[in-house]
Formats: structure tokens, C-alpha cells, sequence
């Protein structure tokens, strides 16, 4: 069984329990019986998405290297609006059932339950916190903020997560007298944020003490991308893989708050890691003024775009822009595998913009790999076509739907391109891709 069912066979499994917790003890015809039955299975339910929300994102290197960060990423972000949803329904329909059931208005059963009854108070501010972080990762909401920002404003969901479960458990009628189901929801809880702290923290702590990481050099690429090669002790420890990516933080003034994603751009070989970075924005722009020497921090390594993927001894790897970085890579561990029938696309603006192009013709002569640079507008009609599209993807590597794809550039090319692969009949379990963006 792979990890995606697993992970499916865990959630049904929780799903029976918390249902089943739920079943037991409930009067219906008192009055707003149904009102409150409702309110307390969708507070479950929400409470155990947010738990499921926990472990997508805890980037538990079992789940993250089969699943891939993208992926996790984007069931987090539609287990969130879930969340959302039950917790809001939680709250009204529980309002309306004890309102119902007290005799009182609505207005007067709020202040009853906020004021009056332990720790509501605590799960109205879980509540109002999981509506700000909620409301912020609405796609305009998002548009809006810088990335460090909302990140900021999105870990306040932790807290939420705390405040809602000591309120879960002190008023919580499918826990009160039930120990079988409060050592499971305590047992529940645990065990996802121990996974939340032991992979977000304790393991990027140890590897980065054990490493002690160091810019080596910065070389320039082309005016707005330039490579930094990384340097540290006991780097064949370390169990990166050609294709995956690091969240970086370089310690120096006025960004050692900002870690950003970026791909290993040459196979690791345990003496020195190599990324290689376009100046999109501030974050990105200033690293071409790192000094060598600088101290950093790297938590990962993440990401399922690896050779371990492959299904085909056919490959063609396809490079959008500064996507080639981690192309260039898994090329670098092809060339090991000698036998390999490699082909690569590299598509690129201009010949300005195809960086790394050397590297990439001087692995491909090494193992008789067909390379092809396109270069020209998004908009490029040529002898076959749209660049890119069916014809021209079939003209250059005719035997395509025999091989694994890889895929990696920046999102609006990679979609495009998943979608000419569909058209040609490359079976979706042969696409590889990396988007170069986590669910927006
Ligand atoms: C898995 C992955 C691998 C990547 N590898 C490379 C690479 O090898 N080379 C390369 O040049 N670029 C790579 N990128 C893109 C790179 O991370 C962004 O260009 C960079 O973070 C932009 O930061 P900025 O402050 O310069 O730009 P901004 O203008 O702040 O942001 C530009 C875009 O990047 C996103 N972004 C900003 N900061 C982060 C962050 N910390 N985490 C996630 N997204 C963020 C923003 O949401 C926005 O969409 C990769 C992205 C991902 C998701």
C-alpha cells in the first residue's frame, strides 16, 4: 500500500472512531437536541481535520519523500477550508441547540457560553484565530501579503490548535466519563504535534549543528540569476537526493528571518550542495550580495521530483526557465546510470536566460543524451506548432509516451505542459513535476 492510502486508511479509521465516540449518549428529542447533535459532530470533524491539517503539514520526511511537499502542501490547503467550514458550523449550530434548550436568545446564549462556562472563552479565541488565518489564505488575501507575512499570521492556527483542544476535552461531552475516548483524543493530539516538532524542529536542529553549513562562493549566471555553493562538515550524511530542495536561511542582517525554497542545482556529492537562484523579488534579488563565509541554515531536504520516482528507462526531462535547476541535477545522477536513454527540452526566453546550458550539453555529451533548446516568447508559433504544444513536444522526442517526464518550471508552464503530456497520452503516473510554487 502506498503512502496516499495509507494516509486515506488512517483518516477513514478516525473518521469511524470519532463517529462512533459521537453515537454513544446522545438525546435527540430534548428540546434542540438535534440542533447541539449537529454542533458536536461537526466540532469533531473539524477537530480532526485540523489534526489531519497538523500531519500534511508536519513535512514528515516518511510522508514528504513519497508525497512530495506540492502535494501535502495542497490537501493542507483544502483540509483547511474543511476546517473552516465545520468549526463555523460547530459554533452556530451549537449556539442555536443550547439556546433552544435554555429557552434564552441567541445574543444572550453567546454571552452564557463565552462568559459563563469554562473554557469557552478559550475556544472563542481558537475560533476567531482559525478565521484570520483562514481569511488570509484566500487567494486575494494572499495576493495581497508578502509570503513572510501571511506565514507569520498562519502559525497562529498552532495556538488555535492548543486552545481548542483544552476546550475539546475540559467541556467536551463525547470525552467527560469517557476515558477510552479522552486517551484517545490526548494520544490523537499528541502524536501529531509530536510529529509537527520532531520534524520541523528537532530534526532541522540536529542536521544543521551536525553540518554547520557555509556559503563556499557566489558565481553569476547571467545578470539576474547567480549560483551559491554551500559547504559543511559531514555533508555525505546528509540524505539529499539530485531533483529535491532545501527551505534556505541565510543568517545575515535583515534576512535571517526569511527561508526560502530553493532546488539543489547540482547532484549532491558530500562535500559541497550548489543552488541556483533568479531574482524575482527581495528574497531572492539580495543573494547575489552574500558573502562567502556567511553562516546558513537549510531545513529539508524535501521533495518527491527524484530519479526514485522513475517507472521507464526512457526519460525526458522538460526545464522552464530557471526550473532547470533541479533537471540539472537529476541529469548529473543520469549520466551515472550510463545505459539510460536521456532527452531534454530546456526552454527558455532567450538565450540570456538559458543558464546552466553548458553544464547541461557537457553531462549530455557524456551520456549521449538529445538535448533541445527552445528558445522564444510564451507566445511562439513555430514550424510545429505553438512552441511546446502536441506537435512540437512529439517532433522533438517522437517515442514520448514511452518515457517518464519530468517536469520542472515556473507554475503556468508546468500546467501547460502537464496538460500537452495528457494530450499526448503520457500516462499521469510517468509526469513528474515540480511546480516551483506550493499551493497559492
Ligand atoms: C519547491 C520549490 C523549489 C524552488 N526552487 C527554486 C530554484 O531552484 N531557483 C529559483 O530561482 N527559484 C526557486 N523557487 C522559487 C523561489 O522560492 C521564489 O522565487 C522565491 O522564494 C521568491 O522570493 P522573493 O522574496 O524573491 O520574491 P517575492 O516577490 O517575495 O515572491 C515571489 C513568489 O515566491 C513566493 N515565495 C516567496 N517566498 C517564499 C517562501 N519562503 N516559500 C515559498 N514561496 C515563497 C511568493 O508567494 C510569490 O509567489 C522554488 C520554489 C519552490 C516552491
Amino acid at each position: 500500500m502506498n503512502a496516499r492510502w495509507w494516509l486515506f486508511a488512517l483518516v477513514g479509521l478516525n473518521a469511524a472512531w470519532v463517529t462512533d465516540l459521537f453515537v454513544l449518549g446522545h438525546e435527540l428529542d430534548a428540546p434542540g437536541g438535534m440542533l447541539t447533535a449537529v454542533g458536536r459532530l461537526t466540532g469533531l470533524y473539524g477537530a480532526l481535520a485540523l489534526v489531519l491539517q497538523l500531519v500534511l503539514i508536519s513535512r514528515l520526511p516518511w510522508l514528504e519523500s513519497r508525497l512530495g511537499l506540492d502535494r501535502l502542501t495542497l490537501w493542507h490547503r483544502w483540509t483547511g477550508f474543511w476546517v473552516v467550514w465545520l468549526v463555523v458550523a460547530h459554533v452556530v449550530f451549537i449556539t442555536l441547540g443550547y439556546a433552544a434548550q435554555d429557552g434564552s436568545s441567541v445574543l444572550g446564549e453567546v454571552g452564557t457560553l463565552v462568559f459563563h462556562t469554562d473554557d469557552v472563552l478559550l475556544a472563542a479565541i481558537a475560533f476567531v484565530l482559525l478565521l484570520v488565518v483562514g481569511v488570509t489564505s484566500a487567494r486575494a488575501a494572499r495576493r495581497r501579503l508578502r509570503y513572510e507575512s501571511w506565514h507569520l499570521v498562519h502559525l497562529l492556527a498552532y495556538l488555535a490548535v492548543v486552545l481548542g483542544f483544552l476546550h475539546q476535552v475540559s467541556i467536551g461531552q463525547d470525552f467527560i466519563g469517557a476515558p477510552v475516548g479522552r486517551l484517545y483524543w490526548w494520544s490523537l493530539y499528541g502524536l501529531a504535534l509530536g510529529v509537527v516538532a520532531v520534524s520541523r524542529i528537532g530534526l532541522p536542529l540536529v542536521r544543521n549543528l551536525r553540518h554547520r553549513l557555509r556559503v563556499e562562493s557566489v558565481v553569476a549566471e547571467s545578470p539576474d540569476v547567480v549560483s551559491v555553493v554551500i559547504t559543511g562538515r559531514a555533508l555525505g550524511m546528509l540524505p539529499a537526493r539530485a531533483g529535491q530542495f532545501f527551505l534556505w536561511r541565510f543568517l545575515t542582517r535583515g534576512h535571517w528571518w526569511e527561508a526560502h525554497p530553493y532546488s539543489l542545482s547540482a547532484m549532491p556529492d558530500g562535500r559541497r550542495l550548489r543552488i541556483t537562484v533568479k531574482a524575482l523579488g527581495d528574497g531572492s534579488a539580495w543573494l547575489r550580495h552574500v558573502r562567502p563565509g556567511t553562516r546558513v541554515l537549510a531545513e529539508g531536504p524535501y521533495g518527491a521530483f527524484t530519479a526514485r520516482r522513475r517507472t521507464r528507462r526512457k526519460v525526458l526531462l522538460i526545464a522552464g526557465g530557471v526550473g532547470v535547476t533541479p533537471v540539472r541535477a537529476l541529469l548529473e545522477e543520469f549520466v551515472a546510470g550510463r545505459r539510460d536513454d536521456i532527452a531534454l527540452i530546456y526552454r527558455a526566453s532567450t538565450s540570456r536566460d538559458a543558464v546552466l546550458a553548458d553544464e547541461l550539453r557537457w553531462l549530455a555529451a557524456q551520456c549521449g543524451a538529445r538535448i533541445f533548446v527552445v528558445l522564444g516568447p510564451s507566445t511562439a508559433i513555430g514550424r510545429f506548432g505553438p512552441m511546446m504544444g502536441p506537435q512540437h513536444l512529439a517532433a522533438m522526442v517522437p517515442d514520448i509516451r514511452h518515457r517518464d517526464v519530468y517536469l520542472c518550471g515556473p507554475p503556468g508552464m508546468a500546467d501547460a505542459v502537464r496538460s500537452t503530456l495528457a494530450e499526448l497520452g503520457v500516462p499521469d503516473r510517468q509526469c513528474h513535476t515540480e511546480r516551483f510554487a506550493f499551493a497559492a
